[in-house]
């Protein structure tokens, strides 16, 4: 596997005024960064102009900017949304003023979270997958199904055998508190879907940009850990009431929001369970 190297800029005095915490660049392939703080947009540089994945919201889309313009000139063809949800796809409007073109899957565009600081995509694609090519690059466009929100798209980067998957992959945390949008049985199902893809490098928008297939690995059996222990509490005949305080998973104790949110995941999963959605 090619050894990535990662590049953390320190964006100087700029970032000092804010609270929140640091956006930092990371240099992930020769002309692919992602630029965050715990949530990161992703770009990269083809001979013809820069595509944008996610502007996240204007802090971020900010600084994502100023990093593409330390690295080259060329103008920002595209911005692409990831899904619906405004976390991701605000702030946009700095991409907007340089030309870009907004595109989302057809279901994100038909059900964008209304949000002022969201440009509405310009063009929208169907089906399960299509490729973007610009600049004699290719950008693989993964739809499976209404997992996490709306449209989600899945992308991959044939050049540098990478996948970029926002949402459905977080890191080193448990499931974010009680999985809002979320279809987690269709969720698990299109985890096994991404498993099948080809890549080495595995990139992601929340907690740690940088992974690989342990990554997905891990959320995965994560997944299946939390149904098996929530189904063997209903089955022991546990209150029902009582079954997220008394869901524990000690082998995951280790990952952030264990305490917090723990209760919440299973909560989730047992109003799958009892009311099919
Ligand atoms: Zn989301």
């Amino acid at each position: 596997m090619k050894k990535t190297t990662i590049l953390m800029l320190f964006f100087g005095i700029v970032n000092l005024c804010y609270s929140q915490s640091e956006i930092k660049e990371y240099k992930v392939q020769d002309s692919l960064y992602l630029v965050g703080d715990r949530v990161y947009s992703l770009y990269y540089i083809t001979p013809d102009g820069v595509v944008v994945i996610d502007p996240i919201n204007e802090r971020i889309a900010s600084e994502t900017l100023r990093s593409i313009r330390s690295h080259t000139d060329l103008p920002i063809t595209h911005v692409i949304y990831s899904h619906n949800h405004w976390d991701h796809n605000s702030g946009g409007r700095i991409y907007k003023e340089q030309g870009a073109t907004f595109l989302a899957h057809e279901k994100a565009a038909a059900n964008m979270t209304p949000n002022e600081n969201v440009i509405e995509p310009d063009a929208a694609w169907s089906g399960d997958k299509t490729v973007l090519e610009t600049g004699g690059k290719d950008i693989e466009l993964y739809f499976y199904g209404q997992n996490h929100g709306n449209g989600m798209t899945v992308f991959r980067f044939p050049e540098y055998n990478a996948v970029f998957t926002v949402d459905l992959v977080v890191p080193d945390r448990v499931l974010y508190a009680y999985l809002p949008d979320a279809k987690p049985k269709q969720w698990l199902e299109d985890l096994y879907e991404i498993d099948k893809l080809k890549f080495d490098e595995l990139y992601m928008a929340h907690v740690r940009p940088i992974g690989d297939r342990s990554d997905l690995k891990l959320q995965i059996r994560y997944f299946e850990d939390l149904y098996a222990a929530t189904e063997k509490a209903m089955a022991d005949g546990t209150p029902f009431f009582e079954i997220p305080d008394k869901v524990r998973m000690p082998q995951y104790e280790n990952l952030k929001n264990y305490d917090e949110w723990l209760h919440m995941n299973v909560w989730r999963i047992l109003m799958e369970k009892s009311i099919g959605q």
